[in-house]
């Protein structure tokens, strides 16, 4: 039986002449591994924004679980289990590997200021129990031996690895990835298709956007294209690939 975790329709966004989400459905299955691809400046990053209360929508309905997110703050959206990573990665540069996961594991805690102040044994406690995940996090996404350097120190691919296990750390029933495999070489980009792998086999549903269409082909269960704010194609990738549509939003004709 398919349970369906995420559900949108009739999404817009407009930013004053722009209208950059148009009338955007999709429906996304537990367990999937979802694909969003289409041309630059499509809409694909405003769409995340929005599904993690980045962006306000100016219409449109967003359930996720069956709770109701539609406009939503993002720390309710978090608290709610969706995670994302940057297209333009955002850590704390001048924190270490192992802090900037620590902050995406406090989304789930308990400690208040006054405990994070006055330190009384059970918030002690806490901590060494965020310290321990997070450190865990940072083997699970392969980059444990960097846990004291400084974010800004470490190389491109690993930061990506970084932002994942932050994400992680805040426990996501869905994890958006927005082009995670930008900048990374091949080996990089086999490496990270078999981590998105071993999350959704780990229980996560992963919502991912991606230009590289080999990765996106063989590791997809589903895409959507976007194209000028909306969607002109959903499907398995085959399926995707050989839809005219799709390959004129690509190529710009209508093939032959
Ligand atoms: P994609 O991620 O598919 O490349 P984006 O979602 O980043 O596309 O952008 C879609 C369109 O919306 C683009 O024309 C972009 O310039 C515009 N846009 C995105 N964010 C903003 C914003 N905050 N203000 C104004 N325009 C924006
Ligand atoms: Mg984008």
């Amino acid at each position: 039986m398919t349970k369906v975790l995420l559900e949108i329709s009739g999404i817009h966004k407009r930013f004053g002449g722009l209208h950059a989400l148009n009338d955007v459905a999709l429906t996304i299955n537990q367990g999937e591994i979802y694909g969003l691809i289409g041309p630059n400046g499509a809409g694909k990053t405003t769409l995340f924004n929005v599904l993690t209360g980045l962006y306000q929508p100016d219409e449109g309905k967003f359930t996720f679980n069956g709770k109701d997110l539609f406009c939503q703050k993002p720390y309710i959206v978090v608290g709610s289990g969706i995670a994302r990573t940057f297209q333009n990665i955002r850590l704390f540069a001048n924190m270490s590997a192992l802090e900037n996961v620590m902050v995406g594991r406090h989304v789930r805690t308990k400690a208040s200021v006054f405990g994070a102040i006055f330190r009384p044994p059970q918030v002690k406690n806490e901590e060494a129990a965020i310290r321990a995940r997070a450190m865990e996090l940072l083997e699970y996404v392969g980059i444990p031996h960097h846990a004291e350097e400084l974010a800004c120190n470490l190389s491109y691919g690993d930061q990506r690895r970084l932002e994942i296990a932050r994400a992680l750390a805040t426990d996501p029933q869905l994890l958006a990835l927005d082009e995670p495999a930008a900048g990374m070489n091949p080996k990089e980009t086999e490496d990270l298709k078999e981590l998105m792998q071993k999350i959704r086999n780990d229980g996560v549903t992963i919502l991912l956007i991606e230009h590289d269409v080999k990765l996106m082909m063989g590791l997809c269960d589903r895409i959507a294209v976007l194209d000028y704010g909306k969607k002109i194609a959903e499907g398995r990738p085959e399926e995707v690939k050989s839809n005219p549509r799709v390959i004129e939003a690509y190529l710009g004709v209508a093939p032959e």
